[in-house]
């Protein structure tokens, strides 16, 4: 075991503050990975603040961030992927039980003992994991992802949660040439959202309360924009759409997207609002639509999106910052504050 700083809540009302936490030696197949960027995601103020307490609580203290590039410092004996000095990416799992029928079709994320980067049971250190909030991480090189060459890092970093939830649906639903989607949200999912379901050859329409993201909307690949609280703008798309991917974080009316979709289209949940939407049967029934949600990637996914993200250069719009300012960032999160996404600089954690 050996420590390193991190940033870490210590109750749901706390601020982030640094702190000390231990990592393991690398076992056999463990890469350790000193962390150049994190991004910071929803899910990491979700978390910190207990907000998702009905579906899982959160076990203070909670070091947050699972959108983590940074270069292998040391590996054990038998891993093969990774050197020392090359880039190395880990995203929102460290583990699973690799013998369920999920594992087995490479679908981790729906691993009933799967490890998330932080708040899961640790297997190794006892207590739970912690995420990317940190100077180092050690995973086991099984979850450990290839970043292409050709990307900025500090952009690339939040490809490790927000590129692989938004691709994956994306792919999952047939999105391509020929098909008419919306990506609800302009935050840090949506905007790569957008950007992945523009270079996947989609007629794309961004969803946005914000009207001020309208240009930039256009700039990051969506054929039109539609500033949600306009009834008249978002009429004129009722009955169109073969697919939305909803990315949300908070209390919205489901029911004004369901009716943009055309028969039998699909609206998908990313975004998790801590409380239950609600949802009208005849949103659904008149149109045979589908009402779906859908969960990160598997790993072999992750891999395939950052590829897929290196040959088309793709990578999120980033406000790089010094991790002091974390709590700053949070607050500005959640007024839709940052274009499109914060990617801490872990140098200054390390100064
Ligand atoms: P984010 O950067 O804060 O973006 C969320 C966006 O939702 C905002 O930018 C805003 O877009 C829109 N929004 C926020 N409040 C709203 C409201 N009251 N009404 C309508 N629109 C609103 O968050 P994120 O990191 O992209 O994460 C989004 C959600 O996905 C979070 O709940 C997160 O926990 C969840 N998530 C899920 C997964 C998964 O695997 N399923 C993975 C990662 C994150 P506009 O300003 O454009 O309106
Ligand atoms: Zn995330």
């Amino acid at each position: 075991m050996y420590n390193v700083k991190a940033y870490s809540a210590t109750s749901d009302t706390s601020p982030l503050a640094q702190t000390t936490i231990p990592r393991r030696e690398p076992n056999e197949r463990d890469v350790q990975i000193e962390i150049l960027f994190c991004g910071i995601c929803h899910s990491d103020l979700h978390s910190a603040r207990n907000e998702w307490s009905e579906w899982g609580a959160t076990e203070y203290p909670i070091v947050p961030g699972h959108e983590i590039i940074g270069r292998v410092t040391k590996v054990g004996s038998a891993v093969t992927k990774f050197k020392p000095g090359d880039l190395a990416a880990v995203g929102c799992m460290v583990d699973s039980d690799r013998t369920c029928n999920a594992c087995k079709e490479g679908l981790e994320q729906f691993c009933p003992n799967n490890t998330l980067t932080y708040n899961s049971p640790d297997k190794h250190l006892g207590g739970v994991t912690y995420g990317g909030y940190s100077e180092s991480v050690v995973v086991d090189e099984h979850f450990v992802l290839r970043v292409p060459s050709n990307l900025d890092l500090a952009s690339a970093a939040p490809l490790l949660c927000a590129g692989i939830t938004t691709y994956s649906p994306l792919r999952h639903w047939g999105v391509g040439k020929g098909r008419k989607v919306g990506v609800v949200g302009l935050g840090g999912l949506g905007h790569v959202g957008v950007k992945l379901a523009h270079a996947l050859g989609a007629h794309v329409v961004a969803f946005t309360t914000t009207p001020d993201n309208k240009e930039d909307a256009l700039r990051l690949g969506a054929d039109d924009v539609v500033v949600s609280r306009n009834a008249n703008e978002m009429e004129r798309h009722a009955g169109s759409f073969d697919f939305i991917l909803d990315t949300v974080s908070a209390q919205h009316d489901i029911d004004s997207y369901l009716a943009l979709l055309a028969r039998d289209g699909t609206l998908t949940l990313v975004g998790a609002p801590p409380k239950p939407l609600a949802v009208s049967a005849f949103a659904l029934i008149g149109g045979r639509h589908s009402l779906a949600g859908s969960t990160i990637g598997g790993i072999a996914e992750t891999q395939e999106m950052l590829d897929f993200c290196g040959e088309h250069n793709v990578t999120a719009d980033v406000e790089v910052i010094p991790i002091q300012k974390v709590n700053e960032a949070y607050e500005r999160m959640l007024k839709s504050d940052v274009k499109y996404r914060f990617s801490i600089d872990m140098a200054s954690l390390r100064d």
